[in-house]
């Protein structure tokens, strides 16, 4: 009877043993089809499953936050090293162990205390209309409050982070002062009130309500992949401009990810993590939405080979959610909607 139990005991450890299949479970802010296909991948080659929770970054941090100690979140995916910063400063997230991605992710797109780690590269600059802007007169962000351009400039609102992040880059090299002038600059030199992402800036170029956009590369790669004739005629007659290419380099910031400070399966994500950087894996998620690889092997897709090269900013990205706060006050007080 004693016997039976035991092996009855030991069976169902067996049992549970198999039916708890080793998984990681990944909460991400990026579409689903520019992650899917990489996890069906990573789970054919190491038999982990991947269980995938989609929602937009904020959502996605109050989750891990209410959920606690018990939260079954093991990695977060989003963009911009300022929203990664904030999962840091809330204490959500965890010191990522791992000498591969230390040796593969360069230093500037990581954080300093392993926090978080970039997976992919994006610039911010200019894109201006073609048979309205001599780009002779275009040379860097703080230019960009010359005269020559009142009225003729077309950014998104100030609530989104990509602009938080390119103002807490300009705090960094020039202080707070001369950041907050060029804001008021900038928002006196704008064609509208913000209104849009970063599409609608290079559609408004297109349609002639302003003559300059700033905005993410992927924006203009995705409308330069496209069939449509609407889109054809965007990059037909907006064209980029690499800022600040005579001194610091043009705002680069990251897509990443960090492990969740309570995940209960770390030695998974760790793994999901090392595969994102492989080569082979760097080249198609950097492709797809049209972004730069952060290991240096990996290959850039045509379209946004076609762009040509730039030099980058040399910032760690971990200034950006630094100064992130300052950033936000600088452009509240310069009226930046
Ligand atoms: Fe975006």
């Amino acid at each position: 009877m004693a016997l039976a139990r035991y092996f009855t005991g030991i069976l169902s450890a067996v049992l549970s043993l198999s039916l708890a299949a080793a998984e990681v479970n990944l909460y991400s802010s990026r579409k689903d089809i520019l992650i899917v296909p990489l996890l069906e991948q990573f789970e054919e080659q190491t038999g982990i499953e991947v269980n995938l929770i989609t929602g937009k970054a904020s959502a996605l941090m109050s989750r891990i936050k209410s959920e606690g100690e018990v939260s079954p979140a093991d990695l977060l995916i989003t963009v911009d090293a300022g929203n990664l910063h904030r999962a840091k400063a809330e204490g959500l997230v965890q010191v990522i162990q791992s000498e591969l991605l230390e040796s593969a992710i360069p230093e500037v797109l990581r954080d300093p205390q392993m926090h978080w780690v970039g997976l992919t590269r994006r610039a911010r600059t200019i894109f201006y209309a073609e048979d309205r802007v001599d780009p002779k007169l275009l040379s860097t962000y703080e230019n960009l409050v010359d005269d020559e351009w009142e009225g003729r400039i077309c950014i998104r609102s100030s609530s989104n982070i990509y602009n938080q992040s390119l103002v807490a880059s300009l705090i960094e090299v020039h202080g707070e002062d001369a950041t907050e002038a060029w804001a008021k600059g900038i928002v006196a030199n704008m064609a509208r009130k913000p209104t849009g992402g970063d599409t609608d800036q290079l559609r408004a170029v297109a349609a002639g309500q302003c003559d300059l956009a700033i905005s993410n590369t992927y924006y203009y790669g995705r409308l330069l992949d496209s069939e449509r004739a609407n889109d054809k005629k965007v990059v037909d007659t907006v064209k980029v401009f690499w800022l600040n290419q005579n001194d610091r380099g043009a705002h680069v910031n990251i897509s990443g990810a960090a492990i969740a400070k309570y995940a209960p399966n770390y030695d998974e994500a760790i793994k999901l993590l090392e595969f994102m950087v492989s080569e082979e894996v760097q080249s198609y998620y950097a492709e797809v939405n049209h972004e730069f690889p952060v290991v240096g092997s990996a290959t850039v897709s045509a379209t946004i080979q076609s762009l040509g090269t730039f030099k980058s900013h040399d910032l760690n990205l971990s200034i950006l959610g630094k100064n992130n706060k300052s950033a936000v006050m600088i452009m509240d007080r310069a009226n930046w909607q």
